[in-house]
Protein backbone atom coordinates (compact mmCIF):
# COMPACT_ATOMS: atom_id res chain seq x y z
CA UNK A 1 0.00 0.00 0.00
CA UNK A 2 2.85 2.32 0.33
CA UNK A 3 4.41 3.96 -2.28
CA UNK A 4 7.22 5.98 -0.87
CA UNK A 5 9.25 8.94 -2.73
CA UNK A 6 11.56 11.23 -1.68
CA UNK A 7 10.46 14.75 -0.43
CA UNK A 8 11.35 16.67 -3.57
CA UNK A 9 9.37 14.22 -5.30
CA UNK A 10 6.76 14.24 -3.30
CA UNK A 11 6.47 18.27 -3.31
CA UNK A 12 6.59 18.08 -6.75
CA UNK A 13 3.90 15.66 -7.63
CA UNK A 14 1.12 16.69 -4.55
CA UNK A 15 -1.49 18.33 -6.29
CA UNK A 16 -2.92 21.10 -4.34
CA UNK A 17 -5.38 20.16 -1.39
CA UNK A 18 -8.83 20.88 -3.08
CA UNK A 19 -10.11 22.59 -0.32
CA UNK A 20 -7.48 24.94 0.16
CA UNK A 21 -5.62 28.05 -2.33
CA UNK A 22 -2.87 26.98 -3.19
CA UNK A 23 -0.06 27.08 -0.90
CA UNK A 24 2.95 29.73 -1.78
CA UNK A 25 6.00 27.35 -2.97
CA UNK A 26 8.72 29.00 -0.22
CA UNK A 27 11.73 27.57 -0.38
CA UNK A 28 11.16 23.87 -1.42
CA UNK A 29 10.40 23.54 -5.10
CA UNK A 30 11.23 20.31 -5.34
CA UNK A 31 13.70 19.35 -8.08
CA UNK A 32 16.51 21.48 -8.10
CA UNK A 33 16.67 20.52 -4.08
CA UNK A 34 19.84 18.34 -3.22
CA UNK A 35 17.70 15.55 -1.62
CA UNK A 36 20.44 14.83 1.31
CA UNK A 37 20.14 18.85 2.30
CA UNK A 38 17.03 19.23 2.31
CA UNK A 39 15.54 19.94 6.21
CA UNK A 40 12.39 17.90 5.98
CA UNK A 41 10.79 20.08 8.87
CA UNK A 42 9.98 23.81 8.63
CA UNK A 43 10.18 23.34 4.40
CA UNK A 44 8.90 20.17 3.31
CA UNK A 45 6.06 19.24 5.06
CA UNK A 46 5.07 22.98 5.71
CA UNK A 47 5.28 23.22 2.07
CA UNK A 48 2.79 20.65 1.72
CA UNK A 49 0.70 22.23 4.02
CA UNK A 50 -1.78 24.43 3.70
CA UNK A 51 -1.56 27.64 4.88
CA UNK A 52 -4.15 29.09 7.04
CA UNK A 53 -6.43 32.01 7.42
CA UNK A 54 -5.49 32.86 10.63
CA UNK A 55 -7.64 36.15 11.60
CA UNK A 56 -10.39 33.61 11.70
CA UNK A 57 -11.63 33.57 15.32
CA UNK A 58 -10.59 30.66 16.89
CA UNK A 59 -15.12 30.20 18.31
CA UNK A 60 -15.83 30.09 15.24
CA UNK A 61 -13.73 27.47 14.01
CA UNK A 62 -15.15 25.75 16.91
CA UNK A 63 -18.38 26.72 15.70
CA UNK A 64 -18.14 25.62 12.49
CA UNK A 65 -16.49 22.37 12.71
CA UNK A 66 -18.93 21.14 15.75
CA UNK A 67 -21.86 22.06 13.31
CA UNK A 68 -20.14 20.31 10.43
CA UNK A 69 -19.94 17.37 12.76
CA UNK A 70 -23.38 17.12 13.80
CA UNK A 71 -24.84 17.74 10.33
CA UNK A 72 -22.71 14.97 8.91
CA UNK A 73 -23.70 12.55 11.53
CA UNK A 74 -27.37 12.90 11.26
CA UNK A 75 -27.48 12.33 7.61
CA UNK A 76 -29.16 9.04 7.46
CA UNK A 77 -26.84 6.16 6.21
CA UNK A 78 -26.57 2.30 6.21
CA UNK A 79 -23.76 0.61 5.01
CA UNK A 80 -20.56 1.87 3.12
CA UNK A 81 -21.72 1.48 -0.45
CA UNK A 82 -19.43 -0.96 -2.09
CA UNK A 83 -20.31 -3.74 -4.16
CA UNK A 84 -18.30 -5.95 -2.50
CA UNK A 85 -19.19 -6.46 0.96
CA UNK A 86 -19.56 -9.82 2.10
CA UNK A 87 -22.07 -11.23 4.19
CA UNK A 88 -21.96 -14.87 6.18
CA UNK A 89 -24.46 -16.08 4.10
CA UNK A 90 -23.80 -19.83 5.69
CA UNK A 91 -21.76 -19.30 9.12
CA UNK A 92 -20.79 -23.21 9.30
CA UNK A 93 -18.70 -22.44 6.33
CA UNK A 94 -17.80 -18.96 6.14
CA UNK A 95 -14.24 -18.59 5.35
CA UNK A 96 -12.78 -15.71 7.86
CA UNK A 97 -10.91 -13.36 6.69
CA UNK A 98 -7.19 -13.39 8.80
CA UNK A 99 -7.90 -11.55 11.68
CA UNK A 100 -8.80 -11.26 15.07
CA UNK A 101 -10.80 -9.18 18.12
CA UNK A 102 -8.09 -7.93 20.62
CA UNK A 103 -8.14 -6.45 24.04
CA UNK A 104 -5.54 -5.37 26.52
CA UNK A 105 -6.80 -6.58 30.19
CA UNK A 106 -6.63 -7.58 33.94
CA UNK A 107 -8.03 -9.55 36.16
CA UNK A 108 -9.67 -6.22 37.54
CA UNK A 109 -11.15 -5.49 33.95
CA UNK A 110 -13.44 -8.43 33.98
CA UNK A 111 -16.37 -7.21 34.49
CA UNK A 112 -16.21 -4.13 31.45
CA UNK A 113 -14.46 -7.28 29.10
CA UNK A 114 -17.39 -8.67 29.51
CA UNK A 115 -20.05 -5.52 29.03
CA UNK A 116 -18.15 -4.95 25.71
CA UNK A 117 -17.73 -7.95 24.26
CA UNK A 118 -21.34 -9.49 24.93
CA UNK A 119 -22.45 -6.14 22.69
CA UNK A 120 -19.70 -6.88 19.69
CA UNK A 121 -20.82 -10.80 20.00
CA UNK A 122 -24.50 -9.27 19.40
CA UNK A 123 -24.12 -6.65 17.18
CA UNK A 124 -21.28 -8.60 14.71
CA UNK A 125 -19.11 -11.96 15.74
CA UNK A 126 -22.07 -13.87 16.60
CA UNK A 127 -22.69 -13.59 12.87
CA UNK A 128 -18.90 -14.37 12.07
CA UNK A 129 -16.60 -16.02 14.82
CA UNK A 130 -13.69 -14.41 14.92
CA UNK A 131 -11.60 -15.29 17.50
CA UNK A 132 -10.54 -13.35 20.73
CA UNK A 133 -6.71 -12.77 21.70
CA UNK A 134 -6.77 -11.14 25.01
CA UNK A 135 -3.07 -9.82 26.25
CA UNK A 136 -2.27 -9.23 29.73
CA UNK A 137 1.13 -8.77 31.28
CA UNK A 138 -0.54 -10.42 34.30
CA UNK A 139 -1.57 -14.03 34.51
CA UNK A 140 -5.53 -14.55 34.08
CA UNK A 141 -6.85 -16.15 36.97
CA UNK A 142 -9.39 -18.99 36.29
CA UNK A 143 -12.42 -17.34 37.45
CA UNK A 144 -11.82 -14.45 34.55
CA UNK A 145 -10.62 -17.72 31.48
CA UNK A 146 -14.15 -18.84 32.44
CA UNK A 147 -16.04 -16.08 32.53
CA UNK A 148 -14.79 -14.57 29.05
CA UNK A 149 -14.86 -18.10 27.31
CA UNK A 150 -18.27 -18.48 28.10
CA UNK A 151 -19.25 -14.80 26.66
CA UNK A 152 -18.25 -16.39 23.34
CA UNK A 153 -18.79 -19.69 21.00
CA UNK A 154 -15.65 -18.46 18.97
CA UNK A 155 -11.87 -19.31 20.02
CA UNK A 156 -10.27 -17.12 23.06
CA UNK A 157 -6.66 -17.13 22.91
CA UNK A 158 -5.21 -16.04 26.92
CA UNK A 159 -1.85 -14.54 26.38
CA UNK A 160 0.91 -13.60 28.49
CA UNK A 161 2.92 -10.51 27.10
CA UNK A 162 6.36 -10.84 28.44
CA UNK A 163 7.84 -8.87 31.26
CA UNK A 164 11.30 -7.79 28.46
CA UNK A 165 8.47 -6.52 25.98
CA UNK A 166 6.03 -4.85 28.77
CA UNK A 167 8.70 -3.22 31.12
CA UNK A 168 10.41 -0.11 30.66
CA UNK A 169 14.04 -0.64 29.57
CA UNK A 170 16.54 -0.51 32.10
CA UNK A 171 18.60 2.10 30.26
CA UNK A 172 15.34 5.01 31.49
CA UNK A 173 17.01 7.43 33.63
CA UNK A 174 14.88 6.54 36.85
CA UNK A 175 15.71 10.32 38.02
CA UNK A 176 15.04 12.08 34.72
CA UNK A 177 11.43 9.86 34.86
CA UNK A 178 10.46 10.62 38.44
CA UNK A 179 11.43 14.59 38.29
CA UNK A 180 9.57 14.96 34.51
CA UNK A 181 6.51 12.94 36.01
CA UNK A 182 6.46 15.29 38.95
CA UNK A 183 5.87 18.10 36.37
CA UNK A 184 3.13 16.36 34.10
CA UNK A 185 1.51 15.77 37.60
CA UNK A 186 1.05 19.45 38.33
CA UNK A 187 0.05 19.77 34.84
CA UNK A 188 -3.12 17.22 35.65
CA UNK A 189 -1.99 14.79 33.46
CA UNK A 190 -3.62 11.44 34.30
CA UNK A 191 -1.48 8.93 34.82
CA UNK A 192 1.48 10.32 34.76
CA UNK A 193 3.12 8.81 37.19
CA UNK A 194 1.40 5.56 36.82
CA UNK A 195 4.37 3.53 35.37
CA UNK A 196 1.83 0.78 34.04
CA UNK A 197 -0.04 3.05 31.65
CA UNK A 198 3.73 4.29 30.51
CA UNK A 199 4.31 0.50 29.61
CA UNK A 200 0.66 -0.08 28.11
CA UNK A 201 1.25 2.49 25.84
CA UNK A 202 4.28 2.28 24.74
CA UNK A 203 3.15 -1.74 24.03
CA UNK A 204 0.28 -0.71 22.09
CA UNK A 205 2.67 1.21 20.25
CA UNK A 206 5.22 -0.33 19.19
CA UNK A 207 5.15 -4.00 20.18
CA UNK A 208 1.57 -6.01 20.36
CA UNK A 209 1.58 -6.45 16.73
CA UNK A 210 4.56 -8.70 17.29
CA UNK A 211 3.20 -10.96 19.87
CA UNK A 212 3.93 -14.18 18.67
CA UNK A 213 -0.25 -14.89 18.85
CA UNK A 214 -0.78 -11.61 16.79
CA UNK A 215 1.69 -12.72 14.45
CA UNK A 216 -0.38 -15.52 13.45
CA UNK A 217 -3.08 -12.25 12.02
CA UNK A 218 -2.82 -10.03 9.03
CA UNK A 219 -5.83 -7.24 10.31
CA UNK A 220 -6.90 -6.87 14.55
CA UNK A 221 -10.33 -4.76 15.76
CA UNK A 222 -8.72 -3.20 19.47
CA UNK A 223 -11.65 -2.74 21.34
CA UNK A 224 -11.54 -1.45 25.10
CA UNK A 225 -13.58 -2.70 28.67
CA UNK A 226 -16.89 -0.59 28.75
CA UNK A 227 -17.15 0.75 25.54
CA UNK A 228 -21.01 0.47 23.89
CA UNK A 229 -21.44 -0.73 20.45
CA UNK A 230 -24.54 0.54 19.31
CA UNK A 231 -25.23 -0.77 15.60
CA UNK A 232 -25.77 -4.35 13.58
CA UNK A 233 -23.05 -4.52 11.67
CA UNK A 234 -23.96 -7.47 9.26
CA UNK A 235 -20.92 -7.42 6.82
CA UNK A 236 -17.69 -8.81 7.14
CA UNK A 237 -15.52 -5.55 8.32
CA UNK A 238 -12.15 -7.41 7.65
CA UNK A 239 -12.76 -8.55 4.38
CA UNK A 240 -14.04 -4.61 4.08
CA UNK A 241 -10.67 -3.70 4.99
CA UNK A 242 -9.10 -6.77 2.56
CA UNK A 243 -10.77 -5.89 -0.59
CA UNK A 244 -10.72 -1.88 -0.30
CA UNK A 245 -7.29 -2.21 0.39
CA UNK A 246 -7.47 -0.11 3.66
CA UNK A 247 -4.28 0.26 6.35
CA UNK A 248 -6.42 1.63 9.00
CA UNK A 249 -10.03 2.12 10.27
CA UNK A 250 -10.92 4.61 12.72
CA UNK A 251 -14.46 5.69 14.30
CA UNK A 252 -13.68 8.91 16.59
CA UNK A 253 -10.81 11.56 15.68
CA UNK A 254 -9.90 14.15 19.04
CA UNK A 255 -6.93 16.07 20.18
CA UNK A 256 -4.51 14.96 22.78
CA UNK A 257 -3.64 16.91 25.73
CA UNK A 258 0.23 18.45 24.41
CA UNK A 259 1.88 18.06 27.58
CA UNK A 260 2.33 14.56 27.40
CA UNK A 261 4.47 14.96 24.12
CA UNK A 262 6.86 17.43 23.71
CA UNK A 263 9.22 15.74 21.79
CA UNK A 264 7.44 13.44 19.70
CA UNK A 265 7.12 15.38 16.73
CA UNK A 266 10.34 17.24 16.95
CA UNK A 267 11.96 13.44 17.13
CA UNK A 268 9.57 12.27 14.05
CA UNK A 269 11.21 15.48 11.84
CA UNK A 270 14.17 14.37 13.24
CA UNK A 271 13.71 10.87 11.83
CA UNK A 272 12.13 11.87 8.48
CA UNK A 273 14.91 14.10 8.06
CA UNK A 274 17.70 11.19 7.48
CA UNK A 275 14.87 9.17 5.96
CA UNK A 276 12.69 10.85 3.38
CA UNK A 277 11.99 7.59 1.26
CA UNK A 278 9.56 6.86 4.05
CA UNK A 279 7.38 9.70 3.54
CA UNK A 280 3.63 8.93 1.46
CA UNK A 281 3.81 11.01 -1.21
CA UNK A 282 -0.68 10.80 0.09
CA UNK A 283 0.55 11.74 3.15
CA UNK A 284 -2.13 13.16 5.32
CA UNK A 285 0.10 16.38 6.07
CA UNK A 286 -3.10 18.45 6.43
CA UNK A 287 -5.09 16.67 9.17
CA UNK A 288 -1.69 16.32 11.14
CA UNK A 289 -0.31 20.14 10.76
CA UNK A 290 -4.02 21.73 11.22
CA UNK A 291 -3.68 25.05 13.13
CA UNK A 292 -6.59 26.59 13.55
CA UNK A 293 -8.97 25.10 15.98
CA UNK A 294 -6.92 24.61 18.95
CA UNK A 295 -3.62 26.77 17.76
CA UNK A 296 -1.88 26.59 21.40
CA UNK A 297 -1.60 22.54 20.91
CA UNK A 298 0.30 23.45 17.15
CA UNK A 299 2.19 25.25 18.48
CA UNK A 300 3.44 23.63 21.99
CA UNK A 301 4.06 20.84 19.71
CA UNK A 302 6.27 22.05 17.19
CA UNK A 303 3.80 21.79 14.67
CA UNK A 304 1.76 18.66 15.04
CA UNK A 305 -2.19 19.34 16.06
CA UNK A 306 -2.61 16.53 18.23
CA UNK A 307 -5.32 15.03 16.52
CA UNK A 308 -5.08 11.46 16.36
CA UNK A 309 -7.65 8.91 15.42
CA UNK A 310 -9.04 7.57 18.86
CA UNK A 311 -7.22 4.05 18.82
CA UNK A 312 -9.26 2.62 21.91
CA UNK A 313 -11.37 1.57 18.67
CA UNK A 314 -9.59 0.70 15.23
CA UNK A 315 -9.03 -1.88 12.77
CA UNK A 316 -6.15 -2.34 10.77
CA UNK A 317 -3.06 -4.10 9.09
CA UNK A 318 -0.84 -4.97 11.58
CA UNK A 319 1.59 -5.69 8.70
CA UNK A 320 1.53 -1.63 7.99
CA UNK A 321 3.33 -1.37 11.79
CA UNK A 322 5.24 -4.30 10.80
CA UNK A 323 6.51 -2.81 7.68
CA UNK A 324 9.66 -1.26 7.50
CA UNK A 325 8.65 2.61 8.03
CA UNK A 326 7.07 2.35 10.99
CA UNK A 327 9.28 -0.25 12.31
CA UNK A 328 12.47 2.32 12.07
CA UNK A 329 10.50 4.96 13.41
CA UNK A 330 9.19 3.40 15.99
CA UNK A 331 12.73 2.13 17.02
CA UNK A 332 13.97 5.74 16.55
CA UNK A 333 11.23 7.23 18.77
CA UNK A 334 11.45 4.22 21.45
CA UNK A 335 15.39 5.12 21.69
CA UNK A 336 14.52 8.61 22.90
CA UNK A 337 13.22 6.98 26.25
CA UNK A 338 10.02 9.69 24.90
CA UNK A 339 7.08 6.62 26.40
CA UNK A 340 8.61 6.96 30.17
CA UNK A 341 10.02 10.72 30.21
CA UNK A 342 6.69 12.29 28.86
CA UNK A 343 3.34 10.24 28.45
CA UNK A 344 3.14 9.96 24.41
CA UNK A 345 -0.05 7.76 23.89
CA UNK A 346 -0.20 5.08 22.08
CA UNK A 347 -3.16 6.85 19.57
CA UNK A 348 -0.99 9.80 18.36
CA UNK A 349 1.67 7.15 17.60
CA UNK A 350 -0.61 5.08 15.38
CA UNK A 351 -1.55 8.16 13.94
CA UNK A 352 1.54 10.31 13.43
CA UNK A 353 2.63 6.48 11.60
CA UNK A 354 -0.77 6.34 9.27
CA UNK A 355 -0.98 10.01 8.53
CA UNK A 356 3.03 10.42 7.22
CA UNK A 357 3.96 6.57 6.00
CA UNK A 358 0.40 5.34 4.53
CA UNK A 359 -1.50 6.52 1.97
CA UNK A 360 -4.66 8.72 3.25
CA UNK A 361 -7.05 6.84 0.56
CA UNK A 362 -6.31 3.82 2.32
CA UNK A 363 -7.55 5.06 5.89
CA UNK A 364 -11.46 4.49 6.93
CA UNK A 365 -13.99 6.20 8.76
CA UNK A 366 -16.01 3.17 9.60
CA UNK A 367 -19.05 6.21 10.05
CA UNK A 368 -21.40 3.08 10.23
CA UNK A 369 -20.42 1.62 13.63
CA UNK A 370 -21.75 3.08 16.44
CA UNK A 371 -19.47 3.56 19.31
CA UNK A 372 -19.01 5.17 22.93
CA UNK A 373 -15.85 5.38 25.04
CA UNK A 374 -16.89 7.82 27.45
CA UNK A 375 -16.82 10.85 26.83
CA UNK A 376 -17.44 10.60 23.58
CA UNK A 377 -19.68 8.74 21.02
CA UNK A 378 -20.05 8.14 17.43
CA UNK A 379 -23.73 8.19 16.90
CA UNK A 380 -24.49 7.39 13.17
CA UNK A 381 -28.47 7.91 12.07
CA UNK A 382 -29.16 4.34 10.79
CA UNK A 383 -31.79 1.63 11.14
CA UNK A 384 -29.09 -0.51 12.20
CA UNK A 385 -28.43 1.61 15.43
CA UNK A 386 -29.89 1.65 18.79
CA UNK A 387 -29.65 3.13 22.02
CA UNK A 388 -27.59 6.37 21.21
CA UNK A 389 -28.89 10.27 19.98
CA UNK A 390 -27.89 10.93 16.06
CA UNK A 391 -25.23 13.62 16.24
CA UNK A 392 -24.83 13.16 19.63
CA UNK A 393 -20.56 13.42 20.50
CA UNK A 394 -19.93 14.62 23.89
CA UNK A 395 -20.71 17.63 26.35
CA UNK A 396 -20.94 21.08 25.65
CA UNK A 397 -17.67 21.83 27.09
CA UNK A 398 -15.63 19.18 25.05
CA UNK A 399 -16.76 19.85 21.58
CA UNK A 400 -14.17 21.89 20.73
CA UNK A 401 -12.57 17.83 20.81
CA UNK A 402 -13.77 16.80 17.66
CA UNK A 403 -11.00 16.83 14.99
CA UNK A 404 -13.18 14.36 12.61
CA UNK A 405 -13.94 17.30 10.62
CA UNK A 406 -10.10 18.04 9.99
CA UNK A 407 -10.77 14.20 8.46
CA UNK A 408 -13.19 15.24 5.76
CA UNK A 409 -12.42 18.32 4.83
CA UNK A 410 -8.54 17.89 4.34
CA UNK A 411 -7.94 14.09 3.46
CA UNK A 412 -11.07 12.46 2.60
CA UNK A 413 -12.08 12.62 -1.35
CA UNK A 414 -15.83 12.95 -2.75
CA UNK A 415 -15.71 9.65 -3.19
CA UNK A 416 -15.06 8.46 0.24
CA UNK A 417 -17.44 10.90 1.18
CA UNK A 418 -19.90 9.96 -0.59
CA UNK A 419 -19.12 5.89 0.57
CA UNK A 420 -22.33 6.04 2.97
P1 LIG B 1 -7.67 5.22 28.94
O1 LIG B 1 -8.77 4.86 28.00
O2 LIG B 1 -6.56 5.98 28.28
O3 LIG B 1 -8.15 5.86 30.20
O4 LIG B 1 -6.93 3.85 29.38
P2 LIG B 1 -7.58 2.49 29.90
O5 LIG B 1 -7.51 2.43 31.39
O6 LIG B 1 -8.90 2.26 29.26
O7 LIG B 1 -6.51 1.43 29.32
C1 LIG B 1 -6.41 1.16 27.95
C2 LIG B 1 -6.42 -0.35 27.71
O8 LIG B 1 -5.26 -0.94 28.26
C3 LIG B 1 -7.59 -1.09 28.34
O9 LIG B 1 -7.92 -2.17 27.50
C4 LIG B 1 -7.02 -1.57 29.66
O10 LIG B 1 -7.70 -2.72 30.10
C5 LIG B 1 -5.59 -1.87 29.28
N1 LIG B 1 -4.61 -1.67 30.34
C6 LIG B 1 -4.25 -0.49 30.94
N2 LIG B 1 -3.27 -0.68 31.84
C7 LIG B 1 -2.98 -2.00 31.82
C8 LIG B 1 -2.04 -2.84 32.54
O11 LIG B 1 -1.26 -2.39 33.37
N3 LIG B 1 -2.06 -4.18 32.23
C9 LIG B 1 -2.91 -4.72 31.31
N4 LIG B 1 -2.86 -6.02 31.09
N5 LIG B 1 -3.78 -3.97 30.63
C10 LIG B 1 -3.83 -2.63 30.87
MN1 LIG C 1 -10.14 3.36 27.92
Amino acid sequence: AEAPVSVPAAVAELDPQPHAEAAPDDNLNGKDTPVDTTPVHANALESLHFKHHKDTPREKVVEDNYNQLVSILQQVISEPKVDNLVRPINPSTYKLANATLMIMARNQDLRGVLYTMRQIEEKFNSKFHYPYVILNDGDFKDNFIDRVTKMTTSKVYFEKIEPEEWNQPDWIDSSKQKSQMKVLKQQNIAYANKVSYHNMCRYYSINFFNHPRMREFKYYWRFEPNTDYFCDIDYDVFKFMEMNNKVYGFVISLYDAQETMPSLWPETLKFLNKNKNYLNKNAAIDFLMEDMQNPVKTEFTGGYSTCHFWSNFEIADMDFYRGEAYTEWTKHLDQTGGFYYERWGDAPVHTLGVGLFADRNDVHWFRDIGYKHHPYTNCPHSDKCHGCEPGLFTYEHLKDQNCLTNWWNYEMDDTSRQLY
